[in-house]
C-alpha cells in the first residue's frame, strides 16, 4: 500500500476544513474496512486520511420525541444490531445490521462508511430505504437532508459532494399498524454478501388491505433499488396469495441485475421474484 498522512479530526467542521484544504488528495476514514481494501488494491491512492473516530457528535443512537430514530454515522453495525432502541423501532433493522459479514467486521465497520461505500449488495441500505430513512449531511455550504432513495447513484457512487460528511441517518416514526422484514438469500456461506436481499415495510388496514408499503432490494441492480412500480400496483389492495404472486412478477420486471460471482442476471431476477414472495408471505397476517 502507498504511504499516506493521517490526521484525526476533532469535529465535523474540522473534517470539512481538512477535506477542503487537501481536495482530491484527501479521504475520510471511519472503520476502514472498505477503504483499506480499496487502497491495498490500488483502486484509491489518498495522500491524506482524515480520521472520524474522535468526533463524538457522529456517535450514538437516539429516539426522537415524534417516535422517529437517529443513528450516528460512526455507529458500528454491531452497536446497531444490539441496540434496544433500534430493536424497539424496527426489529427488522437490527436483523439487517446483524447480517453484515462477521462479528469482527461488524465491530469495526460503521453505518456512514457502509452508505458512502455504496456497494449495492450491502445489507442495511435496502432495509433503511424500506423504513423511509434519510441521511443528514454537512458540507462547506451547510446541512442538507438526502432521502436514502436519492443517495445511491451507481456502483460505489453516491450523490454526496466531495467535501460533505454524513452525520447521521434519521428514520421517521412508524404507524403501530405497520410491520417490516428483511430476508437475505445466502446460498454460499453465512457471512457472504447477498445473492439478492429483500426489505419490506407494510402498513395494513384491519381487513388486510395495504394502506401503504415500501419494498427495496439489494444486489439486484447497480444500487439498492426501491420497487416503486410494484408498490404503486399493490397499494390499496388486499394482501392475498394472488397479489403476492403478482408482486413477484412485477419485481422480476423491475430489478436490473448483472451477472456476478453470486449468480447470473437471470438467476438473480428469478430469486428476486421468489424472495419477494417469501417476505410478503411472512408479513401477511394470519387469519
Ligand atoms: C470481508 C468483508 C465482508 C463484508 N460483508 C458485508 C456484508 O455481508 N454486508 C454488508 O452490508 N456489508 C459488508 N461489508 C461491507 C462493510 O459493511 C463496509 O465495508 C463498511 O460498512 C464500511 O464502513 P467503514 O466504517 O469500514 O468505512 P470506511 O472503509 O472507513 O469508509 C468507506 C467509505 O466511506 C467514506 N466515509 C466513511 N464515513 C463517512 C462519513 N461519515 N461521511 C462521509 N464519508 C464517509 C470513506 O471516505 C470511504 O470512502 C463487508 C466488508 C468486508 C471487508
Amino acid at each position: 500500500m502507498r504511504s499516506f498522512d493521517f490526521v484525526a479530526a476533532g469535529s465535523v467542521p474540522e473534517a470539512i476544513g481538512l477535506l477542503t484544504e487537501h481536495g482530491a488528495d484527501a479521504h475520510l476514514l471511519a472503520g476502514g474496512t472498505a477503504l483499506m481494501l480499496m487502497m491495498k488494491q490500488d483502486l484509491m491512492q489518498p495522500k491524506v486520511l482524515i480520521g472520524l473516530n474522535q468526533i463524538d457528535e457522529l456517535r450514538g443512537i437516539r429516539s426522537l420525541p415524534d417516535g422517529g430514530l437517529e443513528i450516528g454515522a460512526m455507529t458500528t453495525h454491531r452497536q446497531a444490531e444490539q441496540s434496544d432502541l433500534v430493536r424497539a423501532h424496527a426489529p427488522s433493522l437490527a436483523e439487517a445490521f446483524g447480517h453484515v459479514a462477521t462479528i469482527r467486521i461488524r465491530n469495526q465497520a460503521t453505518l456512514g462508511g457502509n452508505l458512502v461505500h455504496a456497494d449495492p449488495a450491502q445489507d442495511p441500505p435496502p432495509m433503511l430505504m424500506a423504513l423511509g430513512a434519510a441521511v443528514e449531511v454537512t458540507g462547506p455550504g451547510g446541512d442538507r437532508t438526502i432521502p436514502l432513495d436519492e443517495l445511491f447513484v451507481d456502483y460505489y457512487e453516491t450523490s454526496l459532494a466531495d467535501e460533505e460528511v454524513v452525520r447521521l441517518v434519521r428514520l421517521p416514526p412508524l404507524p403501530l399498524t405497520s410491520r417490516s422484514r428483511y430476508l437475505k438469500f445466502l446460498p454460499r456461506t453465512q457471512d457472504d454478501y447477498a445473492t439478492v436481499s429483500v426489505a419490506a415495510w407494510l402498513d395494513l388496514a384491519d381487513d388486510g388491505t395495504l394502506r401503504d408499503l415500501r419494498l427495496a432490494l439489494g444486489a439486484a441492480g447497480s444500487t439498492p433499488l426501491r420497487m416503486t412500480a410494484t408498490e404503486d400496483a399493490l397499494r390499496g389492495h388486499r394482501l392475498s396469495g394472488d397479489l403476492i404472486d403478482e408482486a413477484g412478477d412485477l419485481v422480476s420486471d423491475e430489478v436490473d441485475p448483472i451477472d456476478d460471482i453470486r449468480g447470473s442476471a437471470d438467476y438473480k431476477r428469478e430469486m428476486s421474484r421468489v424472495w419477494v414472495g417469501r417476505v410478503l408471505r411472512d408479513l401477511r397476517p394470519t387469519a
